[in-house]
């Protein structure tokens, strides 16, 4: 952390320090968007500090998808048109949001808020992979649908989860590669991700 020359004002530090948590914002960052929203934007950052408050406190985990919901089952877990026999798992809930922009995908989702990353000190205890099977282990479930990123930590969690799977008995189906090895499923644009549901292949 570089020292400021000027003394600074306990409340600004705290700003900056908190805007620091934010992925790839470092020192310099959150210095200028700590500054901006004082000077620039007052009401934006009054906006924002209530958004953060609310999304905190009425956020929960959806008990069925685990993503995040208002209430204790999702909206999309609720909606007796989706297709109970396909389950989705996705990382992240901006994967959830990609799968679903295809417009190619009918089933439901199970989100792992994260990726198998041992260096990183997440395994399958942190992702509580022992929720994920009791849920994708229900008899109404057919398919499994592995959506996880093509990097090198979202193929690991795919060839984890596809093990776990089967020895279960189930039927596990893996996204084609329409993108290249590497990609994130958050930027694939949604006609890459209809074709790559539609060409799915058993893992
Ligand atoms: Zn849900």
């Amino acid at each position: 952390m570089s020292t400021p020359v000027l003394p600074e004002p306990e409340p600004l530090r705290a700003l900056i320090d908190a805007l620091r948590r934010l992925p790839s914002v470092g020192e310099r960052t959150a210095r200028r968007m700590a500054y901006h929203l004082l000077q620039h934007d007052l009401s934006g950052a009054v906006v924002l500090g209530q958004a953060l408050d609310r999304a905190t406190q009425s956020l929960q985990h959806c008990e069925q998808c685990n993503s995040f919901s208002e209430t204790v089952l999702c909206s999309l877990c609720d909606n007796a048109q989706r297709d109970k026999s396909l389950l989705c798992i996705v990382e992240t809930p901006a994967d959830q949001n990609t799968v679903e922009s295809s417009h190619g995908y009918q089933g439901l989702y199970y989100v792992l808020m994260g990726r198998l990353a041992p260096i990183e000190g997440i395994g399958p205890n942190e992702l509580q992979f022992d929720r994920l099977l009791q849920r994708a282990s229900g008899a109404e479930v057919e398919e499994i649908i592995l959506a996880t990123n093509f990097t090198a930590e979202g193929e690991t969690t795919a060839h984890y989860l596809a093990e776990l799977l089967r020895q279960r008995g189930k039927r596990v189906t893996r996204l084609a590669r329409g993108v290249p090895a590497g990609s994130e499923l958050e930027y694939v644009d949604a006609s890459t991700m209809a074709w790559a549901l539609q060409e799915r292949r058993e893992t």
